[in-house]
Protein backbone atom coordinates (compact mmCIF):
# COMPACT_ATOMS: atom_id res chain seq x y z
CA UNK A 1 0.00 0.00 0.00
CA UNK A 2 1.32 3.26 -0.80
CA UNK A 3 1.28 5.96 2.11
CA UNK A 4 -2.02 7.80 2.03
CA UNK A 5 0.30 11.00 1.83
CA UNK A 6 3.37 11.50 0.31
CA UNK A 7 4.86 15.25 -0.22
CA UNK A 8 8.08 16.15 -1.69
CA UNK A 9 10.66 19.32 -1.12
CA UNK A 10 7.21 21.39 -1.99
CA UNK A 11 7.72 25.38 -1.73
CA UNK A 12 6.13 27.83 -2.18
CA UNK A 13 7.21 31.50 -2.24
CA UNK A 14 5.09 34.85 -2.11
CA UNK A 15 7.50 37.10 -2.89
CA UNK A 16 11.02 37.33 -0.90
CA UNK A 17 8.65 35.28 2.06
CA UNK A 18 8.84 31.27 1.80
CA UNK A 19 5.87 30.35 3.22
CA UNK A 20 6.89 26.54 2.56
CA UNK A 21 10.66 25.45 1.79
CA UNK A 22 11.13 21.64 0.69
CA UNK A 23 8.46 20.09 2.94
CA UNK A 24 9.12 16.80 2.71
CA UNK A 25 6.44 14.49 4.70
CA UNK A 26 4.49 11.26 4.53
CA UNK A 27 1.81 9.59 6.04
CA UNK A 28 0.06 5.59 6.79
CA UNK A 29 -3.46 5.58 6.36
CA UNK A 30 -5.08 5.85 9.62
CA UNK A 31 -2.46 8.07 10.81
CA UNK A 32 -3.22 11.71 12.46
CA UNK A 33 -0.48 14.33 11.96
CA UNK A 34 -0.27 17.25 13.21
CA UNK A 35 1.35 20.68 11.46
CA UNK A 36 2.12 22.04 14.56
CA UNK A 37 3.80 25.86 14.41
CA UNK A 38 3.35 29.59 16.03
CA UNK A 39 1.67 31.99 13.70
CA UNK A 40 2.84 32.54 10.38
CA UNK A 41 5.38 29.26 10.25
CA UNK A 42 3.58 28.00 7.06
CA UNK A 43 1.31 25.20 8.31
CA UNK A 44 -1.60 27.06 6.60
CA UNK A 45 0.38 27.35 3.48
CA UNK A 46 1.58 23.15 3.65
CA UNK A 47 -2.43 22.22 4.28
CA UNK A 48 -3.64 24.65 0.82
CA UNK A 49 -0.86 23.26 -1.10
CA UNK A 50 -2.19 19.69 0.05
CA UNK A 51 -5.85 20.42 -0.74
CA UNK A 52 -4.87 22.16 -3.75
CA UNK A 53 -6.54 25.69 -3.16
CA UNK A 54 -2.84 26.81 -4.18
CA UNK A 55 -0.03 25.59 -6.02
CA UNK A 56 3.41 24.97 -5.28
CA UNK A 57 6.14 26.63 -6.65
CA UNK A 58 8.10 23.11 -6.56
CA UNK A 59 7.66 19.74 -5.34
CA UNK A 60 5.28 17.24 -5.43
CA UNK A 61 1.89 15.89 -3.42
CA UNK A 62 0.44 12.31 -3.82
CA UNK A 63 -2.44 11.09 -2.51
CA UNK A 64 -2.58 7.08 -1.77
CA UNK A 65 -0.17 7.02 -4.32
CA UNK A 66 -1.69 8.67 -7.04
CA UNK A 67 0.14 12.28 -8.29
CA UNK A 68 -2.50 15.34 -7.58
CA UNK A 69 0.49 18.17 -7.90
CA UNK A 70 -1.54 19.89 -10.70
CA UNK A 71 -4.91 18.73 -10.32
CA UNK A 72 -7.64 20.82 -8.83
CA UNK A 73 -9.03 20.43 -5.31
CA UNK A 74 -12.34 18.59 -5.79
CA UNK A 75 -10.18 16.31 -8.21
CA UNK A 76 -7.83 15.12 -5.35
CA UNK A 77 -10.60 13.21 -3.50
CA UNK A 78 -10.18 14.98 0.00
CA UNK A 79 -12.47 15.67 2.88
CA UNK A 80 -11.55 19.26 3.89
CA UNK A 81 -12.86 21.01 7.16
CA UNK A 82 -11.23 24.26 6.49
CA UNK A 83 -12.58 27.97 7.65
CA UNK A 84 -13.73 29.11 4.31
CA UNK A 85 -15.41 25.85 3.46
CA UNK A 86 -18.49 27.18 5.11
CA UNK A 87 -22.15 24.80 5.53
CA UNK A 88 -24.78 25.20 3.09
CA UNK A 89 -26.83 27.14 4.85
CA UNK A 90 -30.11 26.59 2.52
CA UNK A 91 -29.77 22.74 2.99
CA UNK A 92 -30.65 21.14 6.84
CA UNK A 93 -27.94 19.10 8.50
CA UNK A 94 -28.94 15.74 6.29
CA UNK A 95 -28.68 17.59 2.65
CA UNK A 96 -25.15 19.22 3.71
CA UNK A 97 -23.81 15.79 4.44
CA UNK A 98 -25.12 13.80 1.87
CA UNK A 99 -23.70 16.63 -0.72
CA UNK A 100 -20.42 15.00 -1.09
CA UNK A 101 -21.64 11.32 -1.85
CA UNK A 102 -24.75 12.67 -4.35
CA UNK A 103 -21.47 14.86 -6.05
CA UNK A 104 -19.46 12.22 -6.62
CA UNK A 105 -22.34 10.28 -8.13
CA UNK A 106 -24.14 8.14 -5.99
CA UNK A 107 -28.37 8.16 -5.99
CA UNK A 108 -30.46 9.88 -3.87
CA UNK A 109 -31.24 7.10 -1.65
CA UNK A 110 -28.03 5.71 -1.33
CA UNK A 111 -26.37 9.30 -0.56
CA UNK A 112 -28.65 9.68 2.15
CA UNK A 113 -27.63 6.08 3.88
CA UNK A 114 -24.30 7.49 3.17
CA UNK A 115 -24.71 10.66 5.30
CA UNK A 116 -27.15 9.12 8.01
CA UNK A 117 -23.72 6.56 8.48
CA UNK A 118 -22.02 9.24 9.06
CA UNK A 119 -23.74 11.41 10.68
CA UNK A 120 -24.08 8.11 13.67
CA UNK A 121 -20.60 7.96 13.34
CA UNK A 122 -19.88 12.12 14.96
CA UNK A 123 -22.95 11.32 17.33
CA UNK A 124 -24.94 13.79 15.31
CA UNK A 125 -28.03 11.22 14.08
CA UNK A 126 -30.69 13.05 16.17
CA UNK A 127 -30.41 16.36 14.06
CA UNK A 128 -30.65 15.13 10.72
CA UNK A 129 -33.77 17.77 10.02
CA UNK A 130 -32.27 20.79 11.66
CA UNK A 131 -31.13 23.63 9.68
CA UNK A 132 -28.06 25.04 10.18
CA UNK A 133 -28.31 27.82 11.92
CA UNK A 134 -30.58 26.03 14.21
CA UNK A 135 -26.97 24.00 15.52
CA UNK A 136 -24.24 25.23 18.25
CA UNK A 137 -21.02 26.26 17.13
CA UNK A 138 -19.85 22.50 18.23
CA UNK A 139 -22.68 20.94 16.32
CA UNK A 140 -21.35 22.81 13.44
CA UNK A 141 -18.44 21.68 13.44
CA UNK A 142 -19.16 18.18 13.88
CA UNK A 143 -21.63 18.71 10.74
CA UNK A 144 -18.76 19.83 9.21
CA UNK A 145 -16.85 16.91 9.91
CA UNK A 146 -19.63 14.76 8.91
CA UNK A 147 -20.14 16.57 5.30
CA UNK A 148 -15.61 16.25 4.79
CA UNK A 149 -15.73 12.21 5.54
CA UNK A 150 -19.36 11.24 3.86
CA UNK A 151 -17.73 10.57 0.68
CA UNK A 152 -14.86 8.72 2.36
CA UNK A 153 -12.01 9.95 1.10
CA UNK A 154 -8.32 8.53 2.16
CA UNK A 155 -6.97 11.68 3.84
CA UNK A 156 -9.15 13.97 5.57
CA UNK A 157 -7.62 17.51 5.99
CA UNK A 158 -8.68 19.99 9.34
CA UNK A 159 -7.31 23.51 9.48
CA UNK A 160 -7.58 25.07 13.46
CA UNK A 161 -10.60 22.70 13.45
CA UNK A 162 -10.91 23.56 17.40
CA UNK A 163 -10.08 26.93 17.45
CA UNK A 164 -13.54 28.92 17.11
CA UNK A 165 -14.79 26.93 20.13
CA UNK A 166 -14.78 27.91 23.77
CA UNK A 167 -12.31 25.89 26.48
CA UNK A 168 -14.80 23.07 27.30
CA UNK A 169 -16.41 22.18 24.32
CA UNK A 170 -12.92 22.14 22.60
CA UNK A 171 -11.69 19.88 24.99
CA UNK A 172 -14.67 17.75 24.97
CA UNK A 173 -14.74 17.91 20.99
CA UNK A 174 -10.84 17.08 21.25
CA UNK A 175 -11.65 13.56 22.97
CA UNK A 176 -13.97 13.12 20.54
CA UNK A 177 -12.41 13.67 17.66
CA UNK A 178 -9.51 11.06 18.74
CA UNK A 179 -12.47 8.55 19.13
CA UNK A 180 -12.84 9.07 15.69
CA UNK A 181 -9.75 9.23 14.39
CA UNK A 182 -9.24 6.09 15.84
CA UNK A 183 -11.97 4.23 14.10
CA UNK A 184 -11.34 5.33 11.12
CA UNK A 185 -8.93 4.14 8.54
CA UNK A 186 -8.61 7.62 6.71
CA UNK A 187 -5.42 9.69 7.37
CA UNK A 188 -5.62 12.76 8.77
CA UNK A 189 -3.50 16.13 8.58
CA UNK A 190 -4.77 19.23 11.18
CA UNK A 191 -2.94 22.50 11.44
CA UNK A 192 -2.72 23.51 15.53
CA UNK A 193 -0.28 26.01 16.89
CA UNK A 194 -1.69 24.49 19.85
CA UNK A 195 1.24 21.62 21.37
CA UNK A 196 -1.46 19.84 24.07
CA UNK A 197 -3.84 19.46 21.10
CA UNK A 198 -1.20 18.38 18.91
CA UNK A 199 -0.10 15.92 21.74
CA UNK A 200 -3.80 14.82 22.63
CA UNK A 201 -4.79 14.25 18.35
CA UNK A 202 -1.72 13.46 16.59
CA UNK A 203 0.13 9.98 16.07
CA UNK A 204 2.89 12.21 14.49
CA UNK A 205 4.08 15.91 14.45
CA UNK A 206 5.76 17.89 12.00
CA UNK A 207 7.24 20.92 13.46
CA UNK A 208 7.31 24.35 11.56
CA UNK A 209 9.32 27.57 11.65
CA UNK A 210 10.08 29.75 9.17
CA UNK A 211 8.21 27.92 6.65
CA UNK A 212 10.62 25.04 7.68
CA UNK A 213 10.25 21.54 8.68
CA UNK A 214 12.43 21.61 11.95
CA UNK A 215 11.27 18.06 13.72
CA UNK A 216 9.29 15.16 12.15
CA UNK A 217 8.39 12.25 13.67
CA UNK A 218 5.98 10.56 16.14
CA UNK A 219 4.36 12.88 18.31
CA UNK A 220 5.74 11.28 21.82
CA UNK A 221 9.49 11.35 20.82
CA UNK A 222 9.10 14.70 19.34
CA UNK A 223 7.61 15.76 22.92
CA UNK A 224 10.34 13.81 24.41
CA UNK A 225 13.04 14.55 22.09
CA UNK A 226 12.76 17.80 21.05
CA UNK A 227 15.16 18.10 18.68
CA UNK A 228 16.57 22.08 19.60
CA UNK A 229 16.06 24.58 22.64
CA UNK A 230 13.20 26.84 19.72
CA UNK A 231 11.54 23.33 19.73
CA UNK A 232 12.03 22.44 23.76
CA UNK A 233 10.66 25.96 24.56
CA UNK A 234 7.88 26.13 21.80
CA UNK A 235 6.53 22.47 23.04
CA UNK A 236 6.06 24.18 27.01
CA UNK A 237 9.94 22.47 28.49
CA UNK A 238 10.77 24.86 31.27
CA UNK A 239 14.46 24.25 31.80
CA UNK A 240 16.06 24.94 28.76
CA UNK A 241 19.24 26.67 29.08
CA UNK A 242 22.00 28.06 27.14
CA UNK A 243 25.28 26.28 27.90
CA UNK A 244 28.54 27.05 25.81
CA UNK A 245 27.98 27.45 22.62
CA UNK A 246 24.65 25.48 22.62
CA UNK A 247 21.75 24.56 24.98
CA UNK A 248 20.94 21.96 27.31
CA UNK A 249 17.45 20.67 28.33
CA UNK A 250 16.80 19.08 32.12
CA UNK A 251 13.90 17.42 31.45
CA UNK A 252 11.59 17.10 34.52
CA UNK A 253 11.78 13.39 34.51
CA UNK A 254 16.07 14.37 34.76
CA UNK A 255 15.88 15.33 38.78
CA UNK A 256 14.44 12.70 41.11
CA UNK A 257 14.57 13.23 44.64
CA UNK A 258 17.86 11.78 46.03
CA UNK A 259 20.25 11.38 49.29
CA UNK A 260 23.73 12.45 49.71
CA UNK A 261 24.05 13.36 46.09
CA UNK A 262 27.62 14.44 45.05
CA UNK A 263 26.61 17.11 42.91
CA UNK A 264 23.74 18.74 44.40
CA UNK A 265 21.20 21.48 45.54
CA UNK A 266 19.00 23.08 46.77
CA UNK A 267 16.64 25.33 48.36
CA UNK A 268 12.80 25.55 48.25
CA UNK A 269 11.47 28.56 46.70
CA UNK A 270 7.64 28.61 47.45
CA UNK A 271 5.92 30.77 44.22
CA UNK A 272 2.20 31.23 43.93
CA UNK A 273 2.20 27.84 41.87
CA UNK A 274 3.73 26.38 44.81
CA UNK A 275 6.17 24.51 41.97
CA UNK A 276 9.51 26.00 41.77
CA UNK A 277 12.46 24.73 42.87
CA UNK A 278 15.62 26.69 42.89
CA UNK A 279 18.41 24.51 42.07
CA UNK A 280 22.29 25.16 42.03
CA UNK A 281 23.95 22.86 40.18
CA UNK A 282 27.64 21.73 38.94
CA UNK A 283 26.73 23.60 35.91
CA UNK A 284 26.31 26.21 37.20
CA UNK A 285 23.24 27.91 38.85
CA UNK A 286 20.60 27.05 37.34
CA UNK A 287 16.67 27.72 38.17
CA UNK A 288 15.20 24.58 37.51
CA UNK A 289 11.14 23.94 37.46
CA UNK A 290 10.05 21.28 39.00
CA UNK A 291 6.54 19.59 39.14
CA UNK A 292 4.20 20.19 41.85
CA UNK A 293 4.25 16.27 42.47
CA UNK A 294 7.42 16.20 42.79
CA UNK A 295 7.44 19.19 45.47
CA UNK A 296 4.90 18.20 47.54
CA UNK A 297 6.35 14.63 48.45
CA UNK A 298 8.90 16.67 50.51
CA UNK A 299 8.72 18.21 54.68
CA UNK A 300 10.42 20.95 55.13
CA UNK A 301 12.36 23.70 53.43
CA UNK A 302 15.49 22.04 52.40
CA UNK A 303 15.44 18.81 49.64
CA UNK A 304 17.56 16.95 48.22
CA UNK A 305 17.65 16.34 44.50
CA UNK A 306 19.98 14.14 42.26
CA UNK A 307 20.05 15.41 38.96
CA UNK A 308 20.35 11.86 36.51
CA UNK A 309 23.07 13.68 33.66
CA UNK A 310 21.89 10.83 31.04
CA UNK A 311 18.60 12.24 30.69
CA UNK A 312 20.02 15.87 30.29
CA UNK A 313 20.58 16.51 26.38
CA UNK A 314 22.72 19.09 24.79
CA UNK A 315 21.38 20.52 21.92
CA UNK A 316 21.91 23.60 19.16
CA UNK A 317 20.66 27.07 20.78
CA UNK A 318 18.46 28.18 18.10
CA UNK A 319 15.84 30.63 19.82
CA UNK A 320 16.09 33.86 18.93
CA UNK A 321 18.69 36.41 21.11
CA UNK A 322 16.83 39.30 22.51
P1 LIG B 1 0.58 29.73 9.58
O1 LIG B 1 -0.54 28.92 9.00
O2 LIG B 1 1.62 28.88 10.24
O3 LIG B 1 0.11 30.85 10.45
P2 LIG B 1 0.89 30.69 6.86
O4 LIG B 1 1.07 29.48 6.04
O5 LIG B 1 -0.46 31.31 6.87
O6 LIG B 1 1.37 30.41 8.35
O7 LIG B 1 1.92 31.80 6.40
C1 LIG B 1 3.31 31.56 6.20
C2 LIG B 1 3.96 32.82 5.69
O8 LIG B 1 3.51 33.12 4.36
C3 LIG B 1 3.66 34.07 6.51
O9 LIG B 1 4.80 34.88 6.53
C4 LIG B 1 2.54 34.73 5.74
O10 LIG B 1 2.52 36.11 5.95
C5 LIG B 1 2.89 34.38 4.30
N1 LIG B 1 1.69 34.26 3.45
C6 LIG B 1 0.74 33.30 3.55
N2 LIG B 1 -0.21 33.46 2.62
C7 LIG B 1 0.13 34.57 1.90
C8 LIG B 1 -0.44 35.25 0.77
N3 LIG B 1 -1.56 34.83 0.20
N4 LIG B 1 0.22 36.34 0.32
C9 LIG B 1 1.38 36.77 0.89
N5 LIG B 1 1.96 36.16 1.92
C10 LIG B 1 1.36 35.07 2.44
Amino acid sequence: MPPALEISDLTRRYGPVIAAGQVSLSLESGQTLALLGPSGSGKSTVLRLIAGLERPDAGSVRVAGRDVTTLPPEARNLGLVFQDYALFPHLRVLGNVAYGPSMRGMKRVQAETRARETLALVGLSDLEHRRIGELSGGQQQRVALARALAPRPPLLLLDEPLSNLDEPLRLALRSELRGLFDRLDTAVVLVTHDQREALALADAVALMRGGRVIQFGAAAEVFAQPATAWVAEFLGQQNVFAWGTGAIIVPESAVVLGEGEPHTVVSRQITEQGETLKVAHKFGKLTLHLSAREAACVDGQTLRLRLIEAKVREVKDDREKE
